[in-house]
């Protein structure tokens, strides 16, 4: 008989489900109308029913069938008001039929780390620009982003009725990412992708230094890495605190899984440990190809100005 799945792709397995019932909340909230608008730190950072349930949601669920992992969301919410309606118990049985990579089939529950951005791109949700958000489950281990799931629940929603609403893009580290079509950026063109709601002199001065033959200006960290691996753009860069953990561990693992490259501006790369500081205080650089053509033109005063 078969050995029973490696807890990472149970783990993966289960975050897809995860994130497909928070896609349908997202949806949910945003059709029933009321938002729920709450200010965190000002009016540029913002949290929302969405934000508030899919979390409960995506931790609840994932700490139900894995007690001992360790689970860190981006909202700060009241522990004990889970109803049962937000409880996903399903898993993806294509994902666990997939074996694991040989170094991660000895992973145990303690040594797991899971970062949840419930909605990545909140600002942008408030708005109506749908498809910049995602829903993004980073899992880490030994301090590194080795698998992550991002749903983009309203891919296809100017695509017309006929078109499937949502998709779901899983990776591991060993093993590639699915769920999307990997495609190359223009040959010979520079496009940087960055933030549309968090500009500053900085982060403006950084992409002037590149040069670049053209801009996207787009919200949410995981929308971002989709434009990478779709070929929309040749490196996502953003020279600014402002970004944290929950943001880069699930597009990370997948970026990496496909043979790309994420770091802070100066080249660092990011720890995903529990006890690691949640601002990525140095800002984000990001390829699938070429990455050392653009750390190689991020200007130094750039990088003196932002401190890991
Ligand atoms: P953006 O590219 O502006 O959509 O930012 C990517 C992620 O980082 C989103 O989750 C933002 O909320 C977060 N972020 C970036 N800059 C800031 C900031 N100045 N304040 C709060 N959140 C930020
Ligand atoms: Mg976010
Ligand atoms: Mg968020």
């Amino acid at each position: 008989s078969m050995a029973s799945p490696a807890l990472l792709m149970r783990v993966v397995a289960s975050a897809y489900s995860v994130a497909e019932k928070a896609a349908t909340i997202v949806r949910n909230v945003m059709s029933a109308g009321d938002l729920g608008i709450v200010e965190k730190a000002g009016p540029n950072d913002l949290q929302t029913k969405a934000d508030r349930l899919v979390q409960m949601s995506i931790c609840a669920s994932l700490a139900r069938k894995f007690p001992k992992v360790t689970i860190i969301g981006e909202e700060e919410l009241p522990t004990d008001d889970v109803t049962e309606d937000l409880i996903e118990n399903g898993h993806s049985e294509e994902i666990l039929k997939k074996p694991c990579p040989p170094q991660y089939t000895g992973i145990k529950e303690e040594e797991l780390v899971i970062w949840v951005d419930p909605l990545d791109g909140t600002k942008e949700y408030t708005e109506g620009l749908l498809d910049h958000v995602t829903v993004l489950i980073g899992i880490a281990y030994g301090g590194k982003a080795i698998a992550g799931v991002i749903n983009q629940p309203y891919y296809n929603y100017e695509a017309g009725a006929n078109a499937v609403l949502g998709r779901t893009i899983w990776g591991v580290l060993g093993m590639g990412a699915f769920g999307f079509q990997l495609t190359e950026a223009p040959a010979g063109k520079h496009i940087v992708v960055t933030t549309r709601s968090h500009s500053s002199a900085l982060v403006n001065e950084c992409i002037a230094a590149l040069n670049p033959d053209h801009v996207i200006r787009v919200g949410g960290a995981g929308n971002k890495i989709i434009q990478l691996i779709e070929g929309k753009a040749s490196a996502y860069v953003f020279a600014s605190p402002g970004c944290k953990k929950w943001d880069t561990c699930a597009p990370e693992a997948i970026l990496h899984a496909v043979g790309g490259k994420l770091t802070d501006i100066r080249g660092n790369s990011f720890q995903y440990n529990k006890e690691v500081k949640h601002m990525n205080s140095a800002g984000v650089l990001a390829t699938l190809r070429n990455y050392d053509y653009y750390a190689s033109r991020i200007p130094n005063t750039v990088k003196e100005s932002l401190v890991p």
